[in-house]
């Protein structure tokens, strides 16, 4: 049974209800989470309160700093069982489980040495004063976290908002906790005070509804889907509280005819393979020039049939999706997209040893697929890639540009005039020019513009998100 974590102890839900922990390999219950309620998140938030006025905000930064740190090695120490806990939470393939507690160790780490390097200014004024700004923590910083990437949203998310000088109260995803309990349990053995990092599970609609409302939360920083993302800002708006919105996205990866499709290809398809296209960056649009479409089409195709789809400890290509309804979710994508016509590439297998009560799905590659159809402008959220052809740069823009999403994108190109044009013209929060993703690195700030979101996380930029400035005018004559 999985506890709330409050103020560094385990303990039970107001309500005294449960909900089921699920293994998306074999669709079966293996544990039980709270479900909590509003007075859940009071109890969060008076604890991350008493924290933040009691002491944690007379800590110095060079003194978060080194808890920071602490709490980075101790995670270090624990990634076979925090991967472990991950693989079977989420169904995440041995790899990338892995993969996710180590970039939490490095968003911990990069965070513990940024905490001493926030600054204020002087600012030069009229004769008779001084001025300068203060970097100041918000206070309470609210999280609500999604399923797909749990630790590296938390790591990017939490420990930005701690090297600020906040305090935490997080509501991880009905789907997806139990590394988060793990991970407070860490910072509270290696010294944060209790009340500092707080975890409450439960619904969105339910639980998380209570943290975007609750008038102890200072700021919120909310990642998952548009909707929901609107939701928020609508209730957070009623109190003026801040709100950092990482949303979804339909990035397009642009690919002219001069592009090296040796170095491209291998990264097309893990943009949007990785975590079962579960990703909020996946590259599910591939668009691609006139004269190499049919060839590229048809590499791209045996990739995709050569890809193997099985359970999280297989370690395959492909992991499950994490819950019945969003392989139910991809199954109306693909069969609208059979009504439409559009034309099928190529499709990955799901290995015999897979268990028909997991939630597998082949990836899939969908050719000359309309910019005006769903499949073309929404997020599926899985491991459909969506192909379509462009003649020339103007073109290749209005499609990059032609939904309501600019999360990321990828330009490939030989041509460094034209991938500075490119890069110019794209509406995005972030532009990779012959790679995708960078390897991810917790340096590089990431958000959205448009409905993938606003407000920046990752980097050095997201503590200015987590942090509010004061302006101070002295008169000394
Ligand atoms: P979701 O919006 O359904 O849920 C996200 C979180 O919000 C969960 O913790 C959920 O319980 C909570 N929630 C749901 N309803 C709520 C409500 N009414 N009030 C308060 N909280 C509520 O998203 P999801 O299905 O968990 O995740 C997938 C989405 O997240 C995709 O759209 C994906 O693109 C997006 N995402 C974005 C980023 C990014 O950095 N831009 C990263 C990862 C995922």
């Amino acid at each position: 049974m999985q506890l709330n974590y409050i103020g560094n102890e385990s303990v039970a839900s107001a309500s005294g209800r449960t909900l089921p922990v699920i293994d998306p390999s074999d669709g079966q219950t293996f544990d039980e989470l709270q479900r909590s309620n509003a007075a859940d998140i009071d109890a969060a938030v008076q604890a991350a309160h008493h924290c933040f006025e009691t002491g944690w905000r007379k800590v110095s930064a060079a003194e978060r700093g080194r808890l920071l740190y602490k709490l980075s090695q101790k995670i270090a120490a624990h990634t076979d069982e925090l991967a472990l806990i991950e693989q079977r939470d989420c169904g995440k393939p041995v790899k990338q489980a892995r993969a996710d507690a180590l970039a939490l160790v490095r968003y911990f780490e990069f965070y513990a040495g940024a905490c001493d390097k926030l600054h204020g200014e002087t600012i030069p004024y009229q004769d008779g004063y001084s001025v300068l700004t203060w970097r100041e923590p918000h206070g309470v910083t609210g999280h609500i976290i999604p399923w797909n990437y749990p630790m590296q949203i938390f790591g990017r998310s939490v420990g930005g908002a701690l090297a600020a000088g906040n305090v935490c109260v997080v509501k991880p995803s009905e789907d997806a906790c139990l590394s988060l309990i793990r991970v407070a349990q860490l910072a509270a053995e290696v010294g944060f005070p209790p009340g500092a990092i707080n975890i409450v599970t439960g619904y969105g609609h339910e639980v998380g509804d209570a943290l975007a409302r609750h008038e102890g939360i200072d700021h919120i920083s909310f990642t998952g889907s548009p909707s929901v993302g609107t939701i928020i800002q609508q209730v957070a708006a009623e109190r003026h509280c801040p709100v950092t919105l990482e949303l979804g996205g339909k990035s397009p990866q642009i690919l002219f005819a001069d592009a090296d499709l040796d170095a491209a290809i291998p990264v097309l398809i893990k943009a949007i393979v990785q975590n079962a296209g579960q990703t909020c960056s996946a590259g599910s649009r591939v668009l691609i020039q006139q004269g190499i479409y049919e060839p590229l089409l048809e590499r791209l195709g045996h990739a995709f049939e050569a890809l193997r789809v099985g359970p999280a400890a297989m370690d395959l290509d492909v992991g499950p999706l994490i819950r019945q309804t969003q392989q139910q979710r991809v199954w109306d994508f693909l069969s609208d997209a059979h009504v439409a016509g559009i034309p099928m590439v190529g499709q990955g297998t799901v290995v015999d040893e897979a268990p028909e009560s997991g939630f597998y799905q082949a990836p899939t590659l969908l050719r000359d697929v309309p910019v005006g159809h769903r499949l073309a402008q929404e997020e599926v959220f899985g491991p459909v890639l969506a192909a379509m052809s462009f003649c020339d740069e103007d073109e290749a823009v209005a499609l990059a540009n032609a939904t309501r999403f600019g999360l990321v994108a990828g330009i490939w190109t030989e041509n460094g005039a034209r991938q500075l044009r490119m890069a110019k013209r794209v509406k995005s929060g972030q532009v990779f020019i012959n790679n995708y993703g960078a390897g991810g690195g917790v340096e590089l700030p990431f958000g959205g513009v448009k409905s993938s979101g606003y407000g920046r996380e990752k980097g050095f930029e997201a503590l200015y998100g987590f942090t509010t400035l004061k302006t101070v005018a002295i008169r000394h004559g």
